[in-house]
């Protein structure tokens, strides 16, 4: 069982900050991941690593000189969103362009596929090699169907190692997929492994036996057997692993005994003597073996064993030192702590914006930082609210959408973006950090508004209303709540009613505004006498009723936040939004 945490849903995030708290000399934390809070030689081509998270001390711990520069730290057995591993490649690296390097699996390979399409855009190089260890996965002759599992390490310390002896871009791409090419792993599983919150297990092998081959996160296996001796679990991997040696393997190779989470560490010594009695009667020599937890699979019963042929080339740069939380090899001198400027990703402008676009762009930022205030005054209620008959998130949720949402305007802002892009970042942001329904909808929202407004020299009313509406429209296409499904919706549409009328009455903006933002206040309180038809608190219907829609609270919430900033800080009659 994994169960020490507050709430299941923010595992990873936070086992991931406790991480960089305890490891604070080696990596900092960035939004999106972990990269190496120590100095790095300008120029040297950086290698980003990363996945889903509970594979410790993949990837996170292996962030460190001599090995990653940087790790994107997904959900728990979840891929990195495209996102963060742009934001982590751009902290991490330092002018030699970045090696992407991770396990094959169809999630990750979407997301730094995309990543990488966005760094190449900006002008970092960087390229892709995949770990496909895993003969279980695949036949022989489809090795890159293969997914990677133990075998990260291998190209990881071979990538990082080319990069730390200066060698450029293409050259520690061809050594990472000779590294990649050589080495071969198989896993065998005796029990599944539990994510955080779950009740049972993710998969279950049947009892006294094992299951071959099967998958780090409960992918299926090639076949089950009886639970076997350990000469003979040993003989079973050595043998199918000898079979799918690379054509030009020699005598010399690595050996790897990876533990995947419950299988402690005598147990592993053990297995590992009578394998490596093995190889030796095979006529193999063996070099700077490792025997312990490499990659994971939280609490998962189960090991792998990895075998990888070195050639002169490789064997250097196997044995060349690293220093990471959890992998150190060697003797390297200490280096100089990284300015944390130097680590703060800047936001890249695509398109330049000018007069009120930038301008509005400002007063944007500005205004998302008002409602990250007005969503930190509330979070606990709006907490409490949704615990009524939903699932307790929505204060949570929304503080950390408003959060992020809040700090990349800003820093939009400050490169000089317009309102379209300092927007539209601003939204992206909302729904990756927050989750859950209110952060994709208020995300549409954002970025609903940013395409009305676009980038123009000036602005008038009618723009303003026609992003009023384009609020609406956007939570609307998207969620499909009608009025009276006890949604957001509820107070959303009343709002965009009252503002549309009050303007076209002639009302200055900001009185429209407030008028419409009383609207939405009243209408989100008679929500309390609504039973929901939409989203999370459906089932629970009968427990809402008497009580208001949180998503509904927190928009009247912050569109009266908004109302009295726009009130007291642009309160003239004419186009000022
Ligand atoms: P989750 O429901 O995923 O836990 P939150 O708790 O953050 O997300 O948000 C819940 C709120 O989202 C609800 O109170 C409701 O206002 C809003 N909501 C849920 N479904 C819809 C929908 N289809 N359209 C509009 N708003 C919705
Ligand atoms: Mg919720």
């Amino acid at each position: 069982m994994t169960q020490i945490f507050d709430d299941p849903a923010n595992f990873a995030d936070e086992a991931l900050d406790g991480f960089v708290a305890a490891n604070r000399n080696y990596v900092a934390r960035v939004d999106g991941g972990v990269v190496r809070c120590t100095e790095t030689p300008p120029g040297q081509v950086a290698l980003v690593i990363g996945g889903g998270s509970g594979h410790y001390p993949a990837f996170a711990g292996l962030v460190g000189a001599g090995l990653a520069a940087g790790s994107a730290c997904g959900n728990m057995f979840a891929s990195p969103a495209v996102g963060q591993v742009y934001r982590v490649a751009k902290a991490a690296q330092v002018g030699g362009g970045v090696l992407l390097s991770y396990g094959n699996y169809a999630g990750d390979v979407l997301n730094f596929g995309q990543a990488e399409q966005q760094l190449n855009a900006e002008g970092i190089e960087t390229r892709t090699v995949l770990v496909t260890d895993d003969i279980a996965s695949a036949p022989a002759d489809e090795q890159d169907k293969r997914r990677g599992i133990a075998g990260d390490l291998v190209v990881f310390k071979i990538a990082a190692a080319a990069a730390e002896a200066g060698y450029n871009l293409d050259e520690v791409e061809r050594v990472a997929r000779k590294a990649n090419e050589r080495t071969r792993s198989l896993g065998v599983a005796f029990n599944g492994c539990t994510l955080p919150g779950a009740h049972a297990p993710l998969f279950s092998v049947p009892a006294g036996h094992m299951s071959l081959g099967l998958g780090i996160h409960g992918e299926p296996g090639i076949s089950d057997h009886p639970m076997p001796t350990a000469t003979e679990l040993a003989e079973l991997l050595v043998s199918r692993l000898l079979q799918d040696k690379p054509a030009d393997a020699g005598k010399r190779l690595v050996v790897i005994l990876n533990g995947l989470g419950t299988v402690k560490y005598e147990e592993l010594f053990l297995l590992y003597g009578k394998v490596e009695a093995l190889l030796r009667a095979a006529g193999l020599e063996i070099v700077e073996p490792e025997c312990g937890e490499l990659v994971t699979s939280l609490d998962m019963s189960g090991l792998s064993l990895t075998l990888f042929w070195l050639d002169d080339e490789l064997e250097g740069y196997w044995a060349a030192p690293a220093d990471t939380p959890a992998y150190r090899k060697g003797n390297l001198a200490p280096r100089a702590q990284r300015s944390t400027q130097e680590i703060e990703v800047d936001v890249v402008i695509h398109e330049q914006a000018s007069g009120e676009a930038v301008r509005f762009g400002e007063v944007a930022a500005q205004a998302l930082d008002v409602v990250r205030q007005v969503v930190v005054m509330h979070e606990e209620s709006l907490g409490q609210l949704d615990a009524i008959a939903g699932d307790g998130d929505h204060g949570i949720g929304m503080l950390r959408g408003a959060d992020a949402a809040a700090d990349t305007a800003r820093r939009a802002a400050k490169a000089g973006a317009g309102i379209r892009e300092v927007l539209t970042a601003a939204g992206e942001q909302w729904s990756e950090r927050a989750g859950g329904t209110s952060g994709a909808l208020w995300s549409a929202a954002l970025i609903g508004v940013a395409k009305a407004l676009g980038n123009k020299e000036s602005y008038s009313r009618d723009d303003v209303v026609a992003a009023v509406i384009a609020m609406r429209d956007a939570i609307v296409d998207l969620g499909k709540a009608k009025l009276g499904d006890k949604t957001m919706v509820d107070a959303l549409i009343p709002f965009t009613d009252v503002f549309t009328a009050a303007c076209a009455a002639g009302d200055a903006l900001p009185q429209c505004l407030a008028r419409a933002a009383e609207q939405a206040s009243r209408a989100a309180e008679q929500t309390a006498s609504l039973s929901p038809k939409k989203g999370r608190a459906r089932p629970l219907a009968e427990r809402s009723v008497g009580h208001p829609d949180p998503g509904a609270i927190s928009y009247a919430l912050i569109m009266t936040g908004l109302a009295n900033y726009f009130e007291s800080n642009f309160n003239t009659r004419g186009a000022q939004s």
